[in-house]
């Protein structure tokens, strides 16, 4: 954590979710992590209705909508102390994709879809999900969609294929993106985004894709989604017809803030356990780990990298409070990637310096090996990422890209 940007509610703050994450979180997370999520759902069930108590609950909501009401800024930066631990945003309820959801519809529901799908979401009621990624269409390029949404009567019928609608299993709704005008001459106006109920007719959650041999379950899986035929009323329409890029947008710019500063959560800890181990494993009588010059030298390097990526990232929220999402679409472009990768390395030197203990589920960084490889493909794969900062560069240099 850096002085530069914390306010005195932060420092107010910091220690009530210190002291909950020492005393009920690390203790158990382990745990939580290694068997069937289901198996975990009352105990997570009480220590949720314990943060809602201590007033620490859903700390990118305004205290009206129940929450704590921080800033972008204020928020990184409890965000990251939570991404220390696997179960920490859940447990706060600012977990991805629910606070996203949450974002859009506060912003662009109607007042119905708000009190009932908002409300119950932000009290960590119901769970929600979000299908956009279609298996049969490059992801990177979200302008191609096959799903349908077609208006009949007082409903849109919606029928297409979605996978990694993450936490799928068990979610009350999903907010579904689907074409509604496929003549439109822009592709940017063809589609919409939709929610649909869940249970609904036309409707099916086909399996939870494994992940590195992991199917998962309930919060901690990837749904592969079918919609055939599928009806829901038209007012189940979020923001305007032909919107939903627009709104995809809106939603993925503090979306990255809110995972970029999670990654540096999970940085942190990962930096500390290879810290800790470096420091007690002996070599033999005289030598331990630390005392090795390659292991000093990642110590050294993961040091830099996670100060670097962190003061990126506060950066990127700041200029973003002040100046909205667009004026920071390379800064948001260039922390995606940068601290996507920052991660991958931490965990990987962390797993390095542990040795096959690092590759067991003894320690939590295998968990986060499998998870978050990910991070350099979910909301933009890097590739997408650096060609759009380095276009943006280049245009300033006179170079055009058209076709
Ligand atoms: C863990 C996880 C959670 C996810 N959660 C959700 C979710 O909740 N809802 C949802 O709708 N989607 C979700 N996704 C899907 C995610 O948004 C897509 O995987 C992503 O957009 C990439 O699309 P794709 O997988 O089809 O890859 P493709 O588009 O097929 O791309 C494959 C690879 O090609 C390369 N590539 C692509 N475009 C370019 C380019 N322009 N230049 C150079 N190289 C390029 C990249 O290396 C990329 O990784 C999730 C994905 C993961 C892995």
């Amino acid at each position: 954590m850096t002085n530069l940007f914390l306010t005195e509610k932060i420092k107010s703050l910091l220690p009530a979710y210190l002291q909950f994450l020492n005393e009920e979180v690390y203790p158990i997370e382990l745990a939580v992590i290694n068997r069937p999520f289901r198996q975990s759902l009352p105990l997570l069930k009480n220590l949720r209705a314990k943060t809602k108590e201590k007033k620490l609950w859903a700390p990118h909501l305004s205290e009206k909508d129940g929450g704590v009401g921080l800033t972008l800024v204020e928020f990184a930066q409890i965000s990251e102390l939570l991404g220390s631990s696997p179960i920490g945003h859940y447990l706060f309820n600012c977990q991805a994709p629910d606070i996203g959801n949450m974002e859009l519809l506060h912003g662009f529901a109607s007042a119905e879809l708000k009190k009932k799908y908002l409300v119950p979401l932000m009290n960590g009621d119901i769970r929600s999900c979000f299908a956009m990624t279609e298996p049969e269409l490059a992801g990177s390029n979200p302008v191609r969609l096959a799903t349908t949404a077609k208006r009949e009567g007082n409903d849109y019928v919606i029928n297409g294929h979605k996978w990694f609608t993450s936490s799928a299993d068990g979610a009350s709704f999903t907010i579904v993106m689907a074409v509604t005008d496929a003549q439109n001459p822009s592709p940017y106006l063809r589609a919409s985004m939709i929610l649909v109920p869940i249970p609904n007719e036309g409707y099916e959650l086909a399996r939870n894709v494994p992940i590195m041999g992991e199917a998962g379950e309930d919060y901690i899986s990837h749904g592969e989604v079918r919609f055939t035929n599928c009806p829901v009323p038209v007012s189940n329409l979020i923001g305007e017809e032909g919107k939903g890029f627009a709104l995809a947008q809106a939603r993925l710019g503090p979306g990255r803030i809110h995972h970029c500063m999670r990654w540096i959560g999970i940085c942190e800890r990962a930096f500390d356990l290879m810290c800790q181990r470096a420091a007690t494993r002996k070599l033999d009588e005289h030598r331990y780990l630390g005392h090795q010059q390659i292991i000093q030298a990642w110590i050294a390097e993961c040091r830099a990298e996670i100060n670097a990526a962190r003061l990126m990232v506060l950066h990127t929220a700041y200029e973003m409070e002040q100046a909205g999402s667009k004026a920071v679409k390379d800064e948001v472009a260039a922390i995606k990637f940068y601290v996507a990768n920052v991660l991958s390395n931490v965990i990987d030197k962390a797993i390095q310096v542990h040795g096959a203990l690092g590759i067991t589920d003894d320690t939590l960084l295998s968990f986060w090996y499998r998870h978050e490889r990910a991070a350099r493909i979910y909301d933009g794969p890097d590739e997408v990422h650096k060609t759009s900062l380095a276009k943006s560069i280049l245009k300033k240099y006179g170079l055009s890209f058209t076709g």
